[in-house]
């Protein structure tokens, strides 16, 4: 690892301390601003990998000897530390990922905060039920699934595993966390503070490398849990994977989400709600809204007050808290959105700005914006995951509903309208797990999150994540003597 300020010192953690292997690959962390190497870890070898999955089940039963009030003490005090060192966190974000500072501020450690102080507040509440039965009865424990793996994508690493850790081990789980190879770095710290905040050695270990890291811990029978952030192809093979051992499973998965934007609609409201559901993380946010569904009467306006609203993105260094759009993440990804491009220009959408990877070193993408789009455009039914927003036109409400419905993803979906009634019909009718009226993208720890369809199976976040870190254990109880036939 090099000297930068506040990186971790070694490429994982694992039993309560960092540790390295420097016989497994080297994984280059690139700065997206610059494309620099700003650091180097490497990929787990599979003594590391043995390592965190050992500790992970000692620790486990450990830890779940504890009150439910013990261990979530000590997700409080994890948020809190991480509140404390939320600038140094979110620096240490904005070099993994290449999010501008003034973003990541106030979107990735303070959400990480969120889940564990949430899930810290929720433990000591977690309980069974009891079942009067004449006079015999039954009680119901709400038990822990035991070693959990959580694999993350990048756009949000320090979120990701809060977003997975912090209901596993308020659930009384033991976590193996992988990071995506593309961001390693913040997931470290998260592990660092959990462990100085008074976390058991063990409790919450992060493994680096790539796909055949994941696939190790998710195919290892020690494993009782996966939870996923990736994307469909991934998902749909960590699921049949972890299906071969009957483990559970969390697929957070991608989205070609949409947004529908009414006649009636404040245009200022909408405009912003597609800026922040197709630009914010310079669009690299799985349930953004890419599929802007504007009424034929109010296209051009829309199309106007976007573009003068789009002359307020400022692109440069990350590290300036004046600067509101940063680089895509990756070469890799930059190159997938140039390819987007060419093709929504070649099958006849209109590009209206943007559209050209600036001429300088990063992966600098501004936002871009294709009008008369249709339904049957590649742009329009692939996830790009990148800046680029796709505006269709539509006449009438149940015409744009089946449209919107009309994609194997179900990951969210948006409509801005002052109809309330209409709104509440379209959220009705959405084939999608999260749904916003009159806003986009909000996820607050409380409000479920998750996918239907292709995006996904199950939820983090709110008491729903509890159901799919815990188990339930039945106990029937007899108060008088067993009646058998001989
Ligand atoms: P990928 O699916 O490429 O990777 C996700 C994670 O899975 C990475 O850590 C990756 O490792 C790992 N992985 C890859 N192959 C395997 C395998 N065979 N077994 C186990 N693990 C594996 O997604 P990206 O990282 O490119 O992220 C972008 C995608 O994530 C988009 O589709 C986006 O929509 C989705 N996403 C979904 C969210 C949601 O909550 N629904 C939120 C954020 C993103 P590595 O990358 O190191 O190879």
């Amino acid at each position: 690892m090099t000297d930068y300020p506040t990186q971790p010192t070694a490429s994982h953690f694992v039993n309560g301390a960092y540790l390295e292997d420097t016989t497994g690959d080297v994984i280059d962390v690139i700065y997206p601003a610059t494309g620099a190497v700003i650091g180097r870890v490497h990929a787990a070898t599979p003594a590391v990998i043995e390592a965190a999955i050992t500790s992970g089940r000692a620790a486990q039963v450990e830890w779940a000897k504890l009150s439910r009030r013990e261990q979530g003490r000590i997700l409080l005090r994890a948020a809190e530390m991480i509140r404390a060192r939320n600038r140094e966190l979110s620096v240490l974000e904005t070099h993994d990922t290449g999010k501008p500072l003034q973003e990541t501020l106030v979107a990735d450690a303070t959400s990480g905060a969120d889940a564990l102080e949430y899930f810290g507040g929720l433990a000591g509440s977690l309980t069974g039920e009891h079942i009067q039965l004449g006079e015999d009865w039954a009680y119901t424990r709400r038990e822990a699934l035991g070693l959990c793996v959580g694999i993350g994508a990048w756009n949000y690493p320090t979120q990701i595993a809060c977003w997975k850790g912090a209901p596993a081990l308020a659930c009384g789980n033991a976590m193996v966390f992988k990071p995506s190879e593309t961001t390693p770095l913040s997931a470290l710290k998260v592990a660092e503070i959990l462990h100085e905040a008074g976390l058991p050695a063990g409790l919450f270990n992060v493994v680096q490398g790539a796909g055949a890291v994941g696939g190790a811990l998710v195919n290892d029978p020690r494993v009782d849990k996966v939870s996923l952030t990736g994307s469909v192809p991934t998902g749909q093979k960590v699921y049949a994977q972890a299906a071969a051992g009957l483990r559970h499973v969390t697929m957070e998965l991608g989205g070609k989400s949409p947004m529908v934007v009414f006649e009636d609609a404040d245009i200022d409201d909408a405009v912003g709600g597609a800026i922040l559901g197709n630009f914010y993380s310079s669009g690299q946010i799985c349930s953004n809204g890419t599929r802007v569904f504007v009424h034929k009467s109010i296209r051009e306006a829309f199309l106007t007050r976007l573009a003068e609203r789009l002359e307020g993105a400022v692109m440069g260094d990350p590290l300036d808290e004046a600067v509101n759009f940063g680089p895509m993440v990756s070469e890799g990804q930059i190159a997938i959105v140039e390819r987007y491009v060419a093709k929504g220009i070649e099958e006849g959408a209109r590009l209206v700005c943007g559209g050209k990877r600036l001429d300088k070193e990063g992966y600098w993408m501004p936002a871009t914006v294709f009008a008369d789009v249709t339904d049957d455009m590649t742009i329009a039914r692939e996830e790009i995951f990148g800046p680029v927003m796709c505006v269709l036109d539509f006449e009438d409400e149940v015409e744009v509903l089946a449209r919107a419905n009309d994609t194997e993803y179900g990951l969210a979906a948006g409509v801005f309208t002052r109809d309330l009634a209409r709104a509440h019909r379209m959220v009705a009718g959405f084939e999608a797990g999260t749904c916003f009226i009159n806003s986009y993208n909000d996820a607050p720890v409380e409000m479920p999150f998750g996918g239907v369809k292709m995006s996904g199976v199950g939820r983090e976040n709110s008491k729903a994540a509890i159901e799919h870190y815990s188990q339930v254990k039945s106990v029937y109880v007899r108060m008088g003597k067993v009646d058998a036939p001989f």
